[in-house]
């Protein structure tokens, strides 16, 4: 059997550019034809044994207000040539007419359009999902495609909308008649779950609390759950087959970041709950738990306290924390985690916004912002260490004794009962051994960088690390 590839061919703009959900449709590329057709025969020689490649267009290859059909006429025919036996088109349902089928259509080579059906409701597609196109449109297109030999690919969009959203039953009764109509029609169907494009109502929706995406298991029951009652079964990992068609579950775009808006981003400064709890600090930390996975081979994580200066790698501490650590062979098998303020900080995402955008100016706590800082921070902590701690063999926690983030830390893992895992690297007595040599009576965070607490640090790692090595 062949290879099936993927090639993304972006050129103008979606000729709609409105749908509720997308944000590729609301971007102009700024290509030529010429570096497309480059591109694109580039990766169709790249390969032996190509069966089938799929074209993603962000819009439509076969409306003339975005690509000359010659063009896409072109891109078949090269198809065609070098044996390929089927092409995979993206196209909206009014641009399916017998004069633009007519100018792309070659024999001998299967030619699919992908059209978005999205969901079998046209006071979802049209008030919602602000589609230009209603079920009726989809159905025309469908009929016209299978009378004149092409093929039909259709996508189905979960959670595309608050509405969606909040009314999961509705969802799942929208979902199995949108499976059970576009399965007359096509070859092929793709549910897809809608994450956060950028510049979309969608993702402010998310900074606004009023939606959410799914995660995995929650796509996956509800796709699985659908196919069940609708008689289908499952073929493959994602696969399933209802009608005698194949009906795929896209959870790839599971790799999408939050992407906040650059004309939303502000610096993020002063205390308390509000600022602990800022939207864009909370969709991270929803991010970190739901979405996001450890980088492989880490098996230790190493919790460390933030910086004034930021990104954090350019403050003083950091710098020397790293440099005590990082020349040791052992080092790679860490995973530094930073925990403060906007939550829990994975380092890759450390010089991100907005975790170098915030100021938590400690001289304003009060008694009662210091416990509400524990009580968010624990429970921060509390959502990784459910999502991910079975990842790590332990964490070493390195903070001032008297640190609030230290004890939010601790209350977590004891919350959890898993204190086992938890190491925490200076103990009371480093503490003070560290004020006397310092000859201050109150020295906060900067005792993280002092000679004495890294020395302390890096005997630990050592000892748990290098005892690990030998196992
Ligand atoms: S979903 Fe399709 S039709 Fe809608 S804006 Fe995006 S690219 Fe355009």
């Amino acid at each position: 059997m062949g290879k099936t590839i993927s090639v993304v061919l972006e050129y103008g703009k979606c000729s709609w550019g409105a749908c509720y959900f997308c944000g590729w449709g609301k971007r102009k590329a700024e290509t030529t034809l010429d570096q497309l057709r480059r591109k694109y025969l580039r990766i169709i020689d790249k390969y032996r044994n190509i069966d089938v490649v799929k074209l993603f267009s962000s819009g439509s290859m076969v409306d003339p207000r975005q690509f000359p059909l010659e063009f896409t006429r072109w891109l078949i025919e090269e198809a065609k040539k070098r044996g390929i036996k089927e092409i995979v088109i993206e196209a909206k349902a009014d641009d399916v007419t017998i004069e633009n089928l007519d100018a792309i259509y070659i024999d001998g080579i299967k030619i699919t359009i992908a059209l978005g059906l999205e969901v079998a409701d046209d006071i979802i597609l049209l008030r919602y999902y602000r589609k230009n196109t209603g079920v009726k449109d989809y159905i025309r297109a469908a009929k016209l495609l299978r009378s004149r030999g092409f093929g039909l690919r259709s996508y189905l969009l979960v959670n595309g909308h608050p509405i969606m959203y909040h009314n999961k039953d509705v969802q799942e009764e929208l979902l199995e008649r949108t499976i059970h109509l576009s399965a007359q029609y096509s070859d092929s169907i793709v549910v897809i779950n809608t994450y956060p494009h950028r510049d979309t109502r969608l993702l402010l929706d998310w900074l606004d609390g009023r939606w959410k995406p799914l995660d995995e298991g929650q796509f996956k029951d509800m796709v699985e759950g659908v196919i069940h009652r609708l008689g289908g079964r499952k073929i493959g990992e994602w696969k399933y087959e209802y009608n005698g068609v194949v009906v795929e579950a896209d959870h790839s775009n599971f790799a999408f970041v939050p992407k906040i808006p650059r004309r939303l981003r502000q610096k993020i400064k002063g205390v308390g709950k509000d600022i602990l709890l800022h939207p864009h600090f909370e969709v991270w930390q929803d991010f970190f738990t739901r979405f996001y996975r450890p980088p492989p081979g880490k098996e230790y994580a190493l919790l460390l306290p933030c910086s004034y200066r930021k990104p954090y790698k350019k403050s003083k501490t950091h710098r020397a924390i790293f440099s005590a650590i990082s020349g040791y062979p052992w080092f790679r098998r860490i995973h530094v985690i930073v925990v403060s303020t906007p939550g829990v900080i994975p380092w890759e995402y450390h010089d991100r916004y907005p975790f170098t955008h915030y100021d938590w100016p400690e001289w304003l706590e009060t008694e009662e912002v210091k416990k509400d800082y524990i009580d968010i921070t624990k429970n921060r902590v509390k959502a990784y260490l459910k999502a991910h701690a079975d990842k790590y063999k332990l964490f070493f926690a390195f903070f001032h004794s008297e640190s609030e983030t230290l004890e939010a830390i601790k209350q977590a893992f004891k919350e959890l009962g898993i204190e086992d895992k938890l190491v925490i690297v200076l103990d009371r007595e480093d503490y003070e051994r560290i004020k006397a040599d310092m000859g201050k009576e109150k020295i906060g965070s900067s005792v993280v960088r002092h000679p004495l607490a890294l020395e302390k640090l890096r005997s630990v790692l050592k000892q748990y690390l290098e005892a690990s090595d030998k196992e």
